[in-house]
């Protein structure tokens, strides 16, 4: 078999009737056997899905919420397809197995299991419509449920890809379909070998896409994004952002840590072990070049690369005895946020203070303040941004420095950083 191509659509290319119908002529010419298309859930509906689980996690109504979920679905549909077509009936249906799974009980102990059998449902809906749209559009293709080849542990929500039996599921029972028809499948999902249903966190479509390219032996995989490519700072934060025509996996791997959310983190490193070229192109202008991340070596990038994370929350541990920071502090700190699974995404230590900026999640920062509070004099900042520069200069350092309300600063040869409360560029 030739190497098969990767395409991966997110929320925002799919979002509309319009926007399915771009996806249907970004891939006139393009389309080609093998080549596996991974679709995210429509426009914001992963997020539509989480707010159904916390209304019936505080048991609360949330018809209402699933039944615009619905009738976004349905609406979609009626613009895409002429009264009376099949995908009505398998949309309902889709709804009604949601319903179904909606009437479980929902509790804190199970809250991550019950997570991935609902949000699925998102991708569920749109690959299925994609794919029922591209037909009809006599672009012929075919609907694979990637729980059947993408298999992880039973860390629900953060599930970890068992690559073996992935990369085995996809040669046997993927690449003999590929050979017959383009598949359409979703991202984000993948289940347990029991057969439970799982997601890879989220945003994780475009790591599935990196899961598909690297189990197949892809030759590319291609990111449809509603940027150019991969710009030199959000555009929707900066002005004057500057595209990217190549940069290197490792350039890139570092940005999407820093919280560069143009390309999920995880998606570079089985790309860069196969040396799979990732091309990250315009939906918009889907013939201009794009960005692509490859094996380019240490490109010297100098222009000054701009992330921001939203939803950080700044922790400072003190301590209670007069003593100061030593190692045993550090390990008391690292070995709970381990344990919750929390990432420092950036560390600061004092004499007295060890401060910890790290994503703001459910549950886990009332768990670690619990556990420390009697180690340590805790204190924290919710409803922060850090921001990263790379390769900064002075000039746009002073200009974060120069704003009041700035908590934390860390300054390396080639990367600045500054903990901020939270607000536009
Ligand atoms: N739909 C999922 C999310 O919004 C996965 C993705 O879009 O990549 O997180
Ligand atoms: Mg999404």
């Amino acid at each position: 078999m030739t190497k098969a191509i990767v395409y991966k659509f997110g929320g925002a290319s799919v979002k509309d009737a319009a926007a399915i119908k771009n996806l249907s002529n970004i891939l006139f010419n393009r389309l080609r056997s093998p080549m596996v298309i991974v679709v995210s859930a429509i426009g914001k509906t992963t997020n539509a899905l989480e707010e159904i689980l916390r209304l019936k996690y505080e048991e609360e109504d949330f018809y209402s919420n699933f039944t615009n979920v619905r009738k976004n679905h349905l609406a979609i549909c009626e613009e895409l397809f002429e009264e009376g077509d099949l995908v009505f009936g398998m949309v309902e249906n889709i709804f009604l197995q949601l319903a179904r799974v909606l009437e479980g009980k929902l509790t804190k102990e199970n809250y991550d299991e019950y997570y991935d059998q609902v949000v699925g449902f998102g991708e569920l809906l749109s690959s299925k419509i994609i794919q029922a749209y591209l037909c009809h559009c006599q672009q012929y293709c075919i609907w694979q449920d990637a729980r059947d080849f993408i298999r992880t542990d039973g860390n629900f929500r953060f599930a970890k890809v068992d690559w073996d039996k992935t990369t085995k599921l996809c040669q046997q029972n993927l690449v003999p379909v590929l050979k017959q028809l383009p598949v359409v499948t979703q991202g984000f999902v993948g289940s347990t070998k029991d057969g439970k249903p799982t997601t890879l966190g989220r945003e994780g479509s475009d790591f599935s896409a990196a899961i598909f390219a690297s189990s197949l032996g892809a030759g590319t995989v291609t990111i449809w994004k509603d940027v150019p490519g991969v710009l030199n700072a959000d555009p929707k934060r900066f002005e004057d952002t500057v595209k990217f025509d190549q940069l290197d996996y490792k350039e890139a791997a570092e940005m999407t840590f820093y919280g560069a959310s143009v390309i999920h983190p995880r998606t570079i490193k089985p790309l860069a072990n196969a040396n799979i070229p990732l091309h990250v192109k315009s939906f918009v202008q889907p013939d201009e070049q794009g960005t692509v991340i490859g094996d380019f070596g240490a490109s010297k990038v100098s222009m000054p690369t701009v992330v921001v994370k939203d939803r950080q929350v700044l922790v400072t541990f003190e301590v209670t005895d007069f003593t100061f920071i030593n190692e045993s502090h550090m390990h008391q700190v690292y070995a709970e946020l381990d344990r919750l699974k929390l990432r420092a995404n950036l560390i600061q230590s004092s004499a007295i203070t060890i401060s910890i900026c790290t994503d703001r999640e459910m549950f886990k920062l009332e768990q670690l303040l619990a556990e420390m509070r009697p180690v340590f004099n805790v204190r924290y900042n919710e409803n922060l941004q850090l921001i990263t520069v790379k390769n900064y200069d002075e000039k746009i350092k002073s200009r974060f420095l120069a704003q009041s309300d700035v908590l934390l600063e860390q300054t390396t040869r080639s990367t600045f950083q500054v903990v901020r409360r939270a607000k536009e560029a």
